[in-house]
């Protein structure tokens, strides 16, 4: 028996990164994904692995700022698998970098309404599918920067901070109806946000931001992932995990 036999789980910025690392082990572990993103093509290149080591995956394109995308994308996994057990809410941009008097309010809106309405408007149709399948629980991806902040980037810190608290508030009010809900707040993570726009002299620069002086795996951050998605974590809700390598004991 696997850890998420029998599970349906819905993945937003699943074509990439973490959300990618997180749908191909939870689909090694049993689930049913799925796999959406706003990119298509990495959409279906994360089904294509998910495929060839034998799980079970799809594609639905879906912009997490918009409601109408969210209801298409928890009406096709129902349509598709019968049920809604797990929604990871990943999709996330990183935005501009400048301090608040500088910050292009163009920047600000969309990182707001990825990374923190997107995440709202996810729940919101999420949840009520997932109490009408008989339950199951819900991750936010927040980030270190949930808790603290860099100077550069107003947006990207208080959305991520939005999350923990929007987080919170779902855990209370769905704690008693079978679904629990929680974050997860990473350190830098080696992925496509960090590789598109930071140079290697940056990146280590920013390894060395970690106790651990090195950045993060998503698969990684995948394993708190499954864990918290498991039944293993049956009384864990409203909680914030950081996968960081130490950067926040600091
Ligand atoms: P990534 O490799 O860039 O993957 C994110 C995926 O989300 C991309 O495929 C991206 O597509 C997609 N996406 C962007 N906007 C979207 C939208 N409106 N609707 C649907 N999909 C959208 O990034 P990642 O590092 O895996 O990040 C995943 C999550 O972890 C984000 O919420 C991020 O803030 C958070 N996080 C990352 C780090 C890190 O260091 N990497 C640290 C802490 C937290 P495009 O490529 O086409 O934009």
């Amino acid at each position: 028996m696997k850890v998420l036999d029998k599970k349906v789980a819905l993945i937003t910025g699943a074509g990439s990164g973490i959300g990618r690392a997180i749908a191909c082990l939870y689909a090694l572990e049993g689930a049913k994904v799925v796999v959406s993103d706003i990119d298509e093509k990495g959409g279906n290149e994360t089904v294509q692995l998910i495929l060839k080591d034998g799980g079970d995956a799809f594609f639905i394109r879906a912009d997490t700022s918009k409601a109408s995308d969210h209801q298409k994308l928890v009406e096709a996994s129902i349509q598709k698998y019968g049920a809604l057990h797990i929604a990871v809410n990943n999709a996330g941009i990183g935005g501009p970098l400048a301090p608040v008097g500088e910050y292009p309010i163009p920047g600000w809106d969309q990182v707001i309404a990825v990374n923190l309405t997107g995440v709202f408007l996810g729940m919101h149709v999420q949840i009520p599918a997932i109490i009408k399948h008989g339950g199951g629980n819900v991750i936010n991806i927040s980030s270190i920067l949930g808790k603290v902040a860099t100077a550069t980037s107003p947006a990207y810190t208080a959305a991520k901070h939005g999350v923990i608290g929007l987080t919170e508030s779902a855990a209370i009010a769905y704690a008693t109806q079978n679904v629990r809900v929680n974050s997860i707040g990473p350190g830098y993570i080696l992925t496509p946000l960090l590789t598109k726009t930071l140079d290697p002299a940056t990146l280590g620069a920013i390894a060395n931001l970690h106790p651990m002086a090195r950045l993060g795996k998503a698969s990684e951050v995948a394993e708190l992932a499954l864990f918290l998605a498991s039944d293993k974590a049956s009384f864990i809700t409203g909680s914030y995990f950081n996968v960081d390598g130490g950067y926040l004991a600091q």
